[in-house]
């Protein structure tokens, strides 16, 4: 019966967890076990109805409110159940346990929608979500962005309110000055406003380099996400993190697909 019951535990945990020891790695956890996990990370932008007018470029960004709940209602019967990408750096770095279909829904860009039509539906299905915001939009009361006043309530809804720079500008080539502005400033305006620093980067449009990467790390933020595809992780890649793009309206159906791959 023993025997048994660690014989399952094995084959549900094999999918999402394999360790090997690795010891070159910079930022090997502190037990120096390298954990690889599959987990995916999924990149919304907008949640909101098609503007008239709409260009390619914003329909290409956005889900409609009712395609949303269509993906929400399909995590929930297939079982997913959402973490924070800090549950994700607990479980690299220190073998925190994961739910068994862990997944991690990211929101680039501070859109208002995310207040007004993402909010609601994730509350619905007790979801939670990470969501990275322009501190600079919310700081000149930009009427298109979320304010500190939702962005508030939000953190107290239970949704994890990061750092998507100051200016959304391209990080490549830039001086440690302006990066010290852009990324340690839109910390300490987090920090001002919800008591407490955030602890997750998203970089603009997914652009950065290796200064980039050093700065992120100084300000200090522990997590940084990228717009690179893929579903797999390793402490290596904790300031580089794969996820998985969801494109304009895109179909439940192929969202199933985007979750089964590596
Ligand atoms: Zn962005």
């Amino acid at each position: 019966m023993f025997r048994w019951i660690i014989l399952v535990l094995i084959c549900q945990l094999a999918p999402f967890f394999s360790a090997s020891a690795q010891q070159d790695s910079p930022l090997l956890p502190p037990d120096g076990t390298s954990r690889r996990l599959r987990l995916p990370i999924l990149m919304y932008h907008y949640i909101s109805p098609i503007p008239p007018g709409a260009d390619d470029f914003r329909r290409e960004l956005t889900v409609e409110p009712d395609i949303f709940a269509r993906h929400l209602r399909h995590l929930h019967e297939a079982g997913f159940k959402t973490v924070s990408l800090n549950d994700l750096y607990n479980a690299l770095n220190a073998g925190q346990r994961l739910p068994q279909k862990p997944i991690i829904l990211t929101f680039d860009d501070g859109h208002r929608d995310h207040y007004d039509h993402a909010l609601p539906l994730l509350i619905e299905y007790g979801f939670q979500a990470t969501f990275f915001i322009i501190t600079g939009l919310a700081d000149e009361g930009n009427p298109a962005h979320l304010s500190w006043e939702q962005i508030s309530a939000m953190d107290v809804a239970g949704m994890e309110m990061e750092s998507h720079s100051k200016h959304h500008r391209d990080l490549r080539n830039r001086s440690s000055d302006f990066l010290v502005y852009e990324l340690l400033g839109s910390y300490q305006s987090l920090e001002a406003h919800l008591g407490e620093p955030p602890t997750s980067f998203s970089y603009p449009s997914g652009f950065y380099d290796a200064t980039a990467i050093e700065v992120v790390q100084s300000v200090p933020y522990s997590i940084a996400v990228t717009t690179e595809p893929g579903n797999r992780h390793t402490m290596d890649d904790i300031l580089t993190l794969r996820r998985i793009r969801i494109y304009g309206n895109m179909p439940v159906e192929n969202l199933a697909v985007a979750l089964a791959s590596n």
